[in-house]
């Protein structure tokens, strides 16, 4: 049976590189991971200098049209970024920034397709395309990365109770690295008992001066880079960042702080 596009009802005959080819030509190093992560139970790891990460998961339509747009509308802000070339950002451009990072994170899920559904649901999906709207209980925010790799996909799953359940919160952690750049997007499906609440997904670690806050209710500027860098050794790590929600700690308190 043919595959539909992820974000409208054309067949999906498209080839999408997930991070596209402009940064994918940024990543160096012939033998070193250019890609490498998982989304859910599913390991991403490819290497090589024109290494590239795609999914037939689009129409030609959207690849080419609203989504190769959304790509030449990013690349002046993300180009200088990934350069580490000082930055203030606007509020249009904190709204790309977001824009982007929420298309790559649900392009992202298309991976492995053949293993499970994307966590962003289709109205989820085709709403975004339509009129850019955000999905519900969204965040994102951008860091700056002074490690050694290249790149990296990172997708968590975290459920405030048994995942098996019909009332519990569902989120989902998108890790994107490309270069110096590192962009987290959180996703929440809320439980039916939260309806109307305030959601809160705890965190580990103190992130204030190392992830800028793109939220684009927001009018101020933001200043990039943030005041700390993300590192390898060094807190904060990368790995603490993949892992600051408490995906592991269940049940949790969903309305406790947001540390
Ligand atoms: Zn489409």
């Amino acid at each position: 049976m043919a595959r539909k596009c992820l974000f409208c009802d054309n067949r999906a005959d498209s080839k999408e590189d997930v991070l596209p080819v402009w940064i994918q030509d940024k990543l160096g190093g012939k033998k070193r991971p250019v890609v490498n992560g998982f989304y859910g139970y599913h390991r991403i790891a490819t290497q090589g200098v024109k290494s590239s990460v795609k999914t037939g998961c689009v129409c030609h339509d959207c690849n080419h049209g609203w989504m190769s747009e959304l790509e030449d509308e990013a690349r002046p802000i993300l180009g200088p970024l990934i350069e580490d070339i000082h930055l203030l950002l606007d509020r249009n451009q904190k709204l790309t920034i977001a824009r982007w990072s929420v298309k790559t994170a649900m392009t992202m899920t298309a991976l492995n397709r053949k293993q499970r559904e994307s966590f962003y649901d289709r109205d989820e999906r085709f709403r975004f395309r339509e009129s850019s709207t955000f999905p519900r209980h969204t965040r994102v925010w951008l860091g700056r990365y002074g490690g050694s790799a290249e790149g990296g996909m990172f997708g968590i799953d975290g459920w405030d109770g048994n995942p098996e359940g019909s009332n519990v919160t569902h989120f989902y952690i998108t890790t994107i690295l490309f270069k110096r750049v590192v962009i987290q997007v959180l996703s929440v499906h809320a439980g039916n008992y939260l309806k109307g609440s305030t959601i809160a997904i705890p965190t580990r670690g103190n992130w204030r001066d190392a992830l800028l806050d793109i939220d684009i209710g927001s009018s101020a500027n933001i200043f990039w880079p943030p005041p700390i860098s993300i590192s390898d050794i060094l807190e904060p790590t990368l790995l603490r960042l993949v892992y600051r929600f408490n995906v592991n700690a269940r049940p949790f308190d969903p309305f406790g702080p947001d540390a």
